[in-house]
């Protein structure tokens, strides 16, 4: 038995590098039609509930890869389906393995000057005229799954179970992972044993992977308020209750919820991002809009938060004097809110192996976590049933960033208009880290 167990590690040992070089001759053969593939649907990139074409590519180039694909998975609360994708490979008896990736882009006029740059304009939710962009890199996600697809398709000899592939929409909204399993995901098409994303991010350098075991991006909850007032002339303040005036007080007031209300060992934010009153400087309004958003690690954090906005806005109402009836109205947004992304740590440990086995030890980086926000922990249910792992994927140019640290400043990140992922080696090492981890969990 132990003879068998020593044999057993060397052919472990010796098949990784056979299998790194085989994966690596792949994935340069598939390369410049992937970053073909990438500018594609880089310039052509769709709001969240909108990506039907980016849905529709996706599943076709799965299907091409030998996967069964089944489209329009996902039923929005308002009824509305969503363009969710699942592509099964099934390939003898085996664990079965979620992999993710998000479609939709954001509201952003793409600044790069890039060549394939996105030119899109669409219409908000609103009605409103936006530029549309692939800022937050899931089209670098969407090709890598494409990549990944393909390599994993080409090596059935080399793992067995069943891999589950997952063109998620409306990742931005928060709302596209909800829409899927409510359309009963897991009940048509089997309930994974794992789960495992990736991201990419402009804090390294394309080439390389971070990952972070255990709690490693916040849970958000989004919070609408309404403070009213009683509008009237400017120049008669007296006659009026002014909303403007109490929000600002607000605003300074919620900040000190994270700084004094907040346990500062249990990290916190709380911003306010969207703020509309008024429609002319000498008229005091009848109410001031704004949308906040609050991340936290732990519920007891986000508890606070969320009494602490609902204080602030009664609070600010109360000293201003504004009637029973003109009391603040706060909403928590539901449909865009979700929990932390935790990390299964035994299931962290299995894959950053796989990661240090394909990429080299220098290449992969333990990472703090981080307050921004995704829906990817909810494919692993309450209470963490299903571990789920999702790593990043260094994205940048790594001249530029070396550059950029030297100087002591960081280049555009996600959300922003000038985000700028390097294709071919970001696209290399995603598909190359992705199917090396989906190999090493489907071996058992
Ligand atoms: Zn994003
Ligand atoms: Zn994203």
């Amino acid at each position: 038995m132990k003879h068998f167990v020593i044999v057993a590690s060397l052919v472990c040992i010796l098949t990784a590098p056979v299998l790194a070089q085989d994966l690596g001759r792949f994935v340069n053969g598939e390369l410049s039609g992937l970053v073909t593939t990438y500018e594609g649907i880089h310039a052509h990139p769709e709001l969240s509930h909108h990506e039907e074409m980016t849905a529709a590519l996706l599943a076709t180039e799965l299907r091409k890869s030998g996967f069964t694909v089944t489209e329009h998975v996902g039923k929005y609360p308002d009824g509305t389906q969503a363009y969710g994708v699942v592509a099964i490979l099934e390939n003898g008896r085996g664990p079965r393995l979620l992999i993710r990736t998000d479609l939709d882009a954001l509201p952003i006029v793409e600044e790069t000057g890039l060549s394939y740059a996105s030119h899109v304009m669409s219409k908000n939710p609103a009605g409103q005229e936006v530029g549309v962009m692939h800022a937050c890199g899931h089209d670098v996600h969407v090709t890598t799954m494409i990549g990944t697809a393909r390599a994993l398709a080409s090596s059935r000899a080399k793992w067995h179970g069943t891999v589950m592939l997952i063109g998620q929409p409306s990742e931005e909204n928060l709302d596209g992972a909800k829409a899927m399993l409510a359309d009963h995901l897991y009940e048509r098409f089997g309930t994974p044993n794992l789960a495992i994303a990736l991201h990419d991010t402009n804090s390294r350098a394309a080439g390389t992977v971070a990952i972070t075991s255990g709690p490693a991006l916040a849970g958000v909850t989004s919070v609408d308020v309404t403070l009213r007032g009683i509008g009237g002339h400017g120049a008669q303040p007296q006659n009026g209750k002014d909303p403007v005036v109490m929000a600002g007080e607000f605003i300074v007031q919620v900040q000190s919820i994270v700084s004094r209300q907040e346990n500062p060992r249990d990290p916190s934010v709380v911003t306010i991002g969207d703020i509309h009153g008024g429609t002319k400087r000498n008229i005091i309004p009848y109410e001031v809009k704004m949308e906040l958003t609050a991340r936290t690690f732990s519920d007891q954090a986000m508890q606070i938060i969320v009494e602490g906005i609902r204080h602030a806005a009664q609070g600010v109402a109360l000293s201003a004097g504004v009637p029973e009836d003109r009391q603040p109205i706060v909403t928590v947004i539901e449909s865009e809110s979700g929990p932390a992304t935790y990390n299964d740590p035994a299931l962290t440990t299995r894959v950053k192996a796989a990661l240090v086995n394909a990429l080299g030890a220098q290449n992969v980086f333990d990472e703090d976590a981080i307050m921004a926000s995704e829906d990817f922990g909810l494919f692993g249910l309450e209470g963490h049933r299903i571990p789920t792992v999702m790593f990043w994927l260094g994205a940048m140019d790594p001249v530029k960033l070396a550059a950029a640290q030297a100087a002591g400043k960081s280049l555009p990140g996600p959300h922003t208009s000038l985000f700028e992922p390097v294709p071919a080696p970001t696209l290399r090492t995603g598909v190359t880290a992705m199917t090396s981890v989906a190999i090493a969990l489907l071996r058992q």
